[in-house]
């Protein structure tokens, strides 16, 4: 008889891991308590999966042999806590792809900087010739990747969440951005449970395989000597640091293997500090793997980031545009503000998650020289920058926003969208939020190229 596997939750690794079950002969069930998105239904229907929505049947689930959750179920959740009673293994989509694959794995984990990383160590190891996919929390989960194809490299971006349902989830590279608080409502507001979370990442690890991580991170700096890891280190700072082996001296990465070589900033399509980092883990990664640095330089000429993230819109009137939708938390706005050495127009502001803004407090005084609070609720903002930025206005219309903001900037000023804050008070998501601004930035460019001279 077929073992009987039940998937909680339709989503991409939801449904991907339902593929992939389906595919390897399980008895596979699908059970979702919310309503199915249309492409994920479709997907089920066509192959002649059994599902549930709006609800969970628990003599069905409480039924299987295996519990395949999906990340946004929380441990606490009533029906886990019964599947957890009973006995019954749950794991993540990751660890359950993971167990199929013949490739190797770099995984990429962090509280900021996973996408951009993700993003860029695929596009290096696939413009270095390897034959690699990319999954896990961006495009398609892995379980949907590893049911349609199969490849020498995988490159994930992991999120705690899934890292928390892994048992033998196993990289062969594995990439720790920085820890800062970040999800603790699921972590029963404990940062120590958060950073075990991170710290699944190199559990199986062993001496044949890489762990790079950021090594100017206080957390990971403390976390580290308390912990067995057996994995070969590789260390990332910003600082010219003699253990690391990349670092920065300015803006040039200086990398320190079997062969040392130099990058520059300028000679990638990234910028700020923060993408040093992402880039210094991002061509170490592609080093360790294999690929020449002549391939790697050229990869890097060519790398387009994904959108929301530091993305140049457009130049109005000397006045630069930039939307920085994902950047929901302070310490992403540390980064941002520290990309640009111009006069800012800062637009922050939506739903706050426990913000400490004195992280970023000496650096908007000296470069911020407006604040627009673009929120329902603005009181925390206003109230903290009143006397530190010399103009606060507020506003809940993307439209007047650009308007004020153009109204306010001076040629040679940076507009810069870099919220600081979650967007689901104005927008359905931070996407949503991006999309609209770069919306209105557009409409305002157009207008201003039909204005008389
Ligand atoms: P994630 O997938 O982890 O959310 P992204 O690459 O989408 O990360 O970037 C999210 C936000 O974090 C962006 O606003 C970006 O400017 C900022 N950021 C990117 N890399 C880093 C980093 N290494 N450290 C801190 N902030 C970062």
């Amino acid at each position: 008889m077929s073992k009987r596997v039940v998937i909680l939750g339709a989503g991409e690794s939801g449904t991907g891991a339902a593929l992939l079950a389906k595919a390897k002969g399980y008895e596979v069930f699908v059970s979702d308590k919310g309503i199915i998105k249309e492409q994920y239904r479709s997907d089920l229907i066509r192959n002649k999966i059994e599902f549930e929505e709006g609800r969970h049947s628990e003599e069905r689930i409480l039924h299987a042999d295996l519990i395949i959750k999906s990340p946004g179920i929380p441990d606490k959740a009533d029906i886990i806590m019964k599947c957890k009673a009973a006995g019954i293994e749950i794991i993540d989509e990751i660890e359950f792809g993971f167990r199929y694959i013949q490739g190797k794995v770099i995984a990429i984990t962090g509280t900021n900087g996973k996408t951009t990383t993700t993003l860029l160590t695929y596009h290096l190891m696939k413009s270095a010739g390897f034959n690699v996919a990319l999954a896990g929390n961006v495009g398609e989960s892995l379980a949907r990747k590893v049911a349609n194809e199969n490849h020498d490299w995988y490159v994930l971006e992991i999120s705690s969440f899934q890292l928390d349902g892994t048992t033998s989830f196993k990289p062969a590279i594995g990439i720790l951005l920085n820890i800062t608080p970040d999800h603790l409502d699921r972590y029963g507001y404990e940062m120590q449970n958060y950073v075990n979370s991170k710290f699944r990442l190199v559990k199986n690890m062993d001496v044949n395989d890489y762990f790079i991580y950021y090594c100017d991170d206080p957390v990971i700096g403390t976390a580290l000597p308390k912990r067995k890891i057996s994995a070969n280190n590789v260390r990332v700072s910003l600082k010219t640091n003699q253990l690391a082996q990349a670092h920065t001296l300015g803006t040039s990465m200086h990398f320190t293997f079997a062969e040392s070589f130099i990058i520059r900033q300028e000679d990638t399509t990234l910028k700020g500090p923060h993408n040093l980092i992402n880039t210094m883990a991002a061509v170490t990664a592609v080093y360790l793997a294999g690929a020449k640095v002549s391939a790697i330089r050229e990869g890097l000429k060519t790398f387009k980031n994904a959108p929301h993230r530091l993305e140049k819109i457009a130049t109005i009137n000397g006045v630069e545009f930039v939307n920085d939708s994902k950047a929901t938390n302070v310490d992403s706005v540390v980064y941002a503000l520290g990309s640009y050495k111009q006069p800012l127009i800062w637009i922050a502001g939506g739903i706050d998650k426990g913000n400490d803004y004195a992280l970023i407090q000496d650096q908007v005084k000296q470069k911020v020289k407006a604040l627009i609070c673009l929120g329902k609720e603005n009181e925390k903002l206003t109230g903290y920058f009143k006397g530190i930025v010399p103009q606060i206005r507020e506003t809940q219309d993307v439209r007047e926003l650009v308007r004020i903001a153009m109204e306010l900037a001076k040629p040679g000023d940076v507009v810069l969208l870099s919220p600081a804050c979650a967007s689901f008070d104005l927008f359905k998501n931070y996407e949503d939020r991006g999309d609209q601004f770069r919306k209105a930035v557009l409409e305002l460019r157009m207008n201003a190229e039909n204005q008389p001279a």
